[in-house]
């Protein structure tokens, strides 16, 4: 008999072009039962990215009038960008047993962690295997321009700074590597007891029967 499960609020940070949505993505292809947390953000869209699905596409009046009517789960300034995570369907997701998937800076990591469903949060931080690297991604990503990619360079740093604050880390070196260990963590972490508030049921059926057979 299996124990019913609680959701987990999954989150992925990292400097910017370390292959946090790569992992993502792979994530969701693995699992199809994840669902990602689509963020709103300020910023303008890029060309392949789809409204609704790789982010809602906001105006910054919209933004703030969700932030003041307490409908983000959390929100941050990023790269002069406004990001949020919508609090209700994550709170839909969370009561019907189902993993949630955030993509989210290291403000809007610590701001979830801190959250009422913090006991549920799963964090990992994936770090790049050299400054150089990551500057090579950014630039074969062929999504930002020169300016745009110094930008987020120089911000880099600071992200990586909080690298401690998260469960797990991961370092992207090899993409099939990363993907494995991703994939072990999240496993492990759905076992986990406070994650199977079915089990109490269990135990006591087990000592039902142990008495039964006691007696
Ligand atoms: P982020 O979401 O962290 O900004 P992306 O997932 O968009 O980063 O990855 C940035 C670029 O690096 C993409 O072109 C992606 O295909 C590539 N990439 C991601 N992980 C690896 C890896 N382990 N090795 C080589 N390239 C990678
Ligand atoms: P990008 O513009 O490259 O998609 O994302 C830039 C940064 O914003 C990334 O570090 C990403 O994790 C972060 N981000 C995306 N959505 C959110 C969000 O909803 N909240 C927060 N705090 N950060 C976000």
């Amino acid at each position: 008999m299996s124990a019913e499960r609680r959701g987990l609020l999954i989150i992925l940070s990292s400097p910017s072009g370390a292959g946090k949505s790569t992992l993502a993505k792979r994530l969701m292809q693995w699992d199809e039962t994840l669902s990602f947390s689509v963020s709103a953000t300020t910023r303008a869209q890029r060309p392949g990215e789809q409204n609704g699905i790789d982010y809602h596409f906001t105006a910054e009046d919209d933004f703030k009038s969700m932030v003041s009517n307490g409908e983000m789960l959390e929100h941050a300034l990023v790269f002069g960008n406004y990001y949020g995570s919508p609090a209700r369907p994550v709170r839909k997701a969370i009561e019907a047993g189902e993993d949630v998937l955030f993509d989210v800076d290291w403000q809007g990591a610590q701001q979830i962690a801190n959250s009422a469903l913090r006991d549920h949060v799963l964090s990992v931080f994936i770090l790049p295997p050299s400054i150089t690297e990551l500057r090579r991604r950014l630039e074969t990503r062929g999504q930002d321009s020169a300016e745009v990619i110094e930008k987020r360079m120089r911000q880099s740093w600071d992200e990586i700074s909080h690298w401690d604050g998260y469960d797990y880390v991961l370092v992207n070196d090899d993409l099939d590597t990363s993907f494995e260990r991703l994939k072990t963590i999240v496993s492990a972490e759905r076992l986990h007891r406070r994650q199977q508030p079915g089990l109490l049921d269990v135990v006591r059926g087990l000592q039902a029967e142990f008495e039964e057979i006691e007696t």
